[in-house]
């Protein structure tokens, strides 16, 4: 009976403290998941569900290029009891040893294991934030979450990698991953029908994020970008020639790269500017906004 009494004591004071006053903090038992960027974040938080607190490192806008992480998220790192990579985006390869390092229990996964990567001579300056860097991964494509195919592939590996983490929510895992692979086929499906009759194959883009995109669909992207630099006046020169064969009449431009190349070439070829952000954390809604966008401007 004491027993009981002190036991309740110590309730009611528990409960007192956590229950009163303004500067009581909450405090989340949830254990935390780490990505790399937002579309990963919405694909993770559908299939962990409430079972995982789930941040993406890089912040919304942020630009690639300047991209490191802030003191506060790397105390916060260091919490996390795993990370889910994209793959290879230069940040990455630049943070990933000294995130390790920061958090040695952390588990790390990556989401591409099994993804049919586009090899090309495509280098990523803007991704890197340290130039050192750049060359390590030439060649594999790393934007492999603009392709409605090759994220079947990756919610698969986020739910295996789900499971492992916590083998006793496996089947809730399964049935939110079953669900989601149903938006995923839905919304591929979707895109597939919007380019069916389309005529024209090859649209602009300032920074070539949607190689896996224009792969999935039968279609050709030109980039703006010449090797990862800004282009050049000979490059411009035979990219204005080429758009005016192909009729090309819009240049799509990603919020991070800087608009005034783009905005020259439009002007010569009297097209318009349309942003797009491959990056939005809406997966499905962003990829039906991007296809439409390319599809109108292949109809124009
Ligand atoms: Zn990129």
């Amino acid at each position: 009976m004491r027993m009981l009494i002190r036991f309740t004591i110590f309730i009611v004071i528990m409960i007192s403290m956590f229950s009163c006053g303004d500067n009581v903090k909450v405090v989340n038992t949830k254990p935390i998941i780490y990505v790399s960027i937002a579309p990963q974040k919405y694909m993770v938080e559908k299939i962990a569900g409430d079972v995982f607190i789930v941040k993406d490192l890089l912040p919304s806008g942020a630009s690639p290029a300047t991209f490191e992480p802030s003191p506060m998220q790397l105390r916060e790192l260091s919490s996390a009891i795993a990370y889910f990579r994209i793959g290879h985006i230069g940040f990455e390869k630049a943070w990933m040893e000294r995130i390790q390092n920061a958090n040695q229990t952390m588990q790390v996964f990556d989401q591409s294991q099994g993804v049919d990567f586009i090899e090309a001579d495509h280098s990523h300056d803007h991704h890197s934030h340290e130039h050192k860097h750049d060359h390590n991964h030439f060649g594999t494509d790393p934007h492999i979450w603009v392709s409605a195919s090759q994220m079947q592939v990756q919610i698969e590996n986020i739910k295996n990698a789900l499971v492992n983490l916590m083998p006793d929510s496996a089947k809730y895992f399964t049935d939110n991953y079953e669900k989601l692979k149903v938006v995923l086929v839905d919304t591929d499906k979707k895109i597939m029908g919007m380019f069916h009759n389309v005529e024209r194959k090859t649209y602009m883009i300032y920074h070539p994020a949607m190689s896996y995109f224009a792969r999935d669909y039968g279609l050709e992207q030109l980039p703006l970008e010449y090797e990862g630099k800004e282009p050049s006046g000979k490059y411009m020169i035979d990219l204005i020639n080429k758009s005016k064969k192909l009729g090309i009449k819009t240049i799509f431009i990603q919020k991070q790269f800087p608009e005034d190349k783009a905005k020259a070439i439009a002007k010569e070829l009297g097209a318009k500017v349309v942003k797009i952000d491959p990056l939005a954390y809406q997966w499905p809604d962003n990829m039906i906004y991007m296809a439409e966008q390319i599809q109108k401007s292949l109809v124009e």
